[in-house]
């Protein structure tokens, strides 16, 4: 991710510091000595990790729209993991002090601190924070392999007992509580919204207009919206819940899909390739059958980047949000300086390549060209060059698989783009 600050990172920023500006005259500094030091260290680490688990929490409540505030949905889950993995070891690193500091009264003593009788029920309501946090964490950074996405998130579930749990362990030990009422209502506000209101209050009904071939294993999917039609803008992406009944799969299960129409589409394009279970199924999924469409979320091609000329690059089934973009240009006639390398395995594969010609032909410095690995391996920088001389001042676009990324980005790296202006898009937030 590209450091840069967005403005809710200083909403995030602030949340995170408020219950120890609050707490702060109560916990003293400097401290006199080393056992006092740690003792401070203890509290502190405990303030500031309970602080990141709630806001951690009030970071997945997935609202249209907010996600942009962070830099798109993508960065907002990676603001969720690290928010996550920080506050699991701070509390660590609060349990630690807190124990080492009553080392020197005796051993027994410690462990007594740390373990006392089942009556001081906030302490032990704390070590089951805990308990629930390493249950749930352990498949999210992958300690034990990769979990089934749908069992990893019926396993995420268990957040909500940490939060709450935490909470037990924290309101009675605090001299002020509100911050941690304040945080603990946006915490277990996200999670309600999340799993209890927002399936029936924020998903619009549409219906599945037509289903078209587009290559083995890949489909362009028509939906035509029965009330309200989502706006969305090019580089955006929808949660998609099919709720066909002769689906062998993934029906009534969300799925995120980026729009490949153009906004001002009367229908909502999208382009689904069999990845696994839930999207074969889509592969032949019924016309007339109802979707339920959430979103639109991300911010790929942000309207705050530098609008100087433009490369694309996108491979495979990643070429989508280039193919919302260049309709839209198309239709609505108005084109800037655009570059878009559509890199495919060979030509059997790059099935949105004669429609992007297409475009290409009615838009005013938009040129497409095609790459197809059978034949050339990866993409090399003499090719770039030839194709697109000044690639490198322009601002760059990259949605495809993680190989591709990964090379693209070293063979970028290496001419000396900076960072700021690569953006990237991608298809898998775990
Ligand atoms: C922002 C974004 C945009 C995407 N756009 C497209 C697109 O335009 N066309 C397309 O074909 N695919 C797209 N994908 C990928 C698509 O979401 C997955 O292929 C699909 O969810 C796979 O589900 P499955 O049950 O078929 O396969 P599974 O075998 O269940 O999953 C395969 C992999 O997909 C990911 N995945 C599964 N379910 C989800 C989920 N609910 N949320 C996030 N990731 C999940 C996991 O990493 C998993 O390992 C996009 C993904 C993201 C994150």
């Amino acid at each position: 991710m590209p450091l840069r600050l967005y403005r809710g990172d200083l909403l995030l920023i602030a949340a995170l510091l408020l219950p120890l500006a609050i707490a702060g005259p109560r916990l003293g500094w400097p401290p006199g000595e080393a056992a006092a030091l740690l003792g401070w260290v203890g509290r502190v680490s405990g303030i500031l990790g309970l602080a990141m688990l709630l806001v951690t929490a009030a970071l997945s409540i997935r609202l249209p729209g907010l996600d942009r505030w962070f830099g798109g949905l993508d960065r907002l889950w990676w603001l969720h993991r690290l928010l996550g993995f920080a506050a699991f070891v701070l509390i660590m690193l609060h349990v630690l002090a807190l124990g080492l500091v009553r080392v020197p009264a005796g051993v027994d003593v410690a462990v007594l601190t740390l373990f006392p009788p089942l009556s001081q029920l906030a302490l032990w309501s704390g070590w089951l924070a805990w308990l629930a946090m390493v249950i749930f964490l352990a498949p999210t950074f992958q300690f034990f392999g990769r979990l089934d996405y749908q069992r990893w998130k019926r396993l995420h579930l268990l957040s909500a007992a940490a939060l709450l749990l935490a909470l037990g362990h924290a309101l009675p030990l605090a001299g002020e509580t509100w911050p941690w009422w304040l945080l603990g209502a946006l915490g277990a506000g996200a999670i309600v919204w999340r799993k209890l209101l927002s399936p029936s209050l924020a998903r619009h009904p549409y219906w599945v207009e037509s289903v078209a071939p587009l290559a083995r294993g890949v489909v362009e999917i028509a939906l035509r919206p029965e009330g309200r039609a989502l706006a969305y803008r090019p580089g955006q992406f929808v949660y998609l819940t099919p709720l066909d009944e002769s689906l062998s799969a993934g029906r009534g299960e969300e799925h995120p899909y980026t729009i490949a129409s153009a906004p001002h589409d009367l229908l909502l394009r999208v382009g689904i390739k069999d990845l696994g279970d839930a999207s074969h199924a889509l592969q032949t999924v019924s016309v007339g059958s109802r979707a339920m469409l959430e979103g639109p979320y991300g911010d790929f091609f942000a309207a705050d980047y530098p609008q100087r000329d433009a490369l694309w690059l996108g491979g495979g089934i990643g070429i989508t949000p280039f193919v919302s973009a260049a309709r839209g240009m198309a239709a609505a006639d108005e084109g800037r300086g655009v570059q878009l390398f559509y890199l495919a395995n060979g030509p059997d594969r790059a099935y949105y390549l004669e429609e992007l010609t297409r475009c290409a032909g009615e838009v005013e410095r938009f040129t497409v060209t095609a790459h197809f690995y059978r034949e050339l391996g990866p993409l090399a920088e003499s090719f770039l060059r030839h194709h697109c001389p000044d690639y490198a001042h322009r601002e760059i676009y990259l949605c495809g698989p993680p190989g591709m990324i990964g090379h693209l980005r070293d063979l970028l790296d290496a001419q000396g783009v900076p960072a700021a202006r690569i953006h990237c898009e991608v298809f898998d937030f775990l």
